[in-house]
């Protein structure tokens, strides 16, 4: 790495992003220090403009950065870290620092990427539980319930498949895939997770 530290008046931007799922969680700054710093202990660790200090993220949360990998952008100004977050990034308890219920997301035209998004939307409900909203309720009632949904939704589409109601067993499959990512959730697990699964046995 041959970064020019002096250019920009000591410190570098250094983008965050989940290593799984592309996600940008956070963007911070590094002087020497802190790259060094994170480079040594496999842990990000920014200099804080406002705290006037190196700052290991996590350092009080326990939410730490595990480092996957550090690359410099084209003219040696930029930095863009790949991670393994520990848990929720912002101090919010959003998974990601860009995260704004009102935003408005790209249309992904049936892309199985949106269910990605959902994902990251329904561990932000997990993480915001004074909110009411149906996914909280789910969690709120518990690992049975969530788990009962998946049962319910998965009847409902075999029931529909077998009468050859197309359409309606449209959205009972988005239902069953809803609640699923759910129960996934709730059991903290990733859907990259199972997916993983099914590439292994493919590989076989
Ligand atoms: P942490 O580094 O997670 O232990 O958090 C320590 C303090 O840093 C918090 O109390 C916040 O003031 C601040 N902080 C934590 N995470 C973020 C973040 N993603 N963006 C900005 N400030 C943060
Ligand atoms: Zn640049
Ligand atoms: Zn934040
Ligand atoms: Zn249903």
């Amino acid at each position: 790495m041959n970064l020019d530290f002096q250019k920009t008046g000591g410190l570098i931007p250094a983008i965050i992003q989940d290593h799984a799922t592309g996600q940008v969680l956070m963007l911070g700054y590094m002087n020497e220090e802190a790259l060094a710093q994170t480079q040594q202990e496999k842990k990000v660790t920014f200099f804080s403009r406002t705290k006037n200090r190196l700052w290991t993220k996590g350092e009080t949360s326990g939410n730490f950065l595990n480092v996957v990998s550090i690359q410099q952008d084209c003219d040696a100004d930029t930095l863009l870290i790949k991670v393994n977050p520990v848990g929720p990034v912002c101090h919010t308890g959003s998974a990601t620092c860009f995260t704004d219920q009102k935003e408005v997301y790209p249309t992904h035209n049936g892309s199985a990427l949106f269910l990605e998004y959902l994902e990251n939307l329904i561990q932000d409900r997990k993480n915001n539980p004074s909110e009411n909203s149906y996914t909280n309720s789910l969690f709120q009632r518990g690992i049975q319930k969530m788990a009962q949904k998946v049962g319910e939704e998965a009847v409902e589409v075999v029931i529909d498949a077998v009468a050859g109601n197309r359409e309606p067993m449209k959205g009972e499959a988005a239902d069953l895939l809803y609640h699923l990512l759910v129960l996934l959730a709730g059991s903290d697990m990733k859907l990259s997770d199972v997916i993983q699964v099914l590439e292994e046995r493919h590989k076989r």
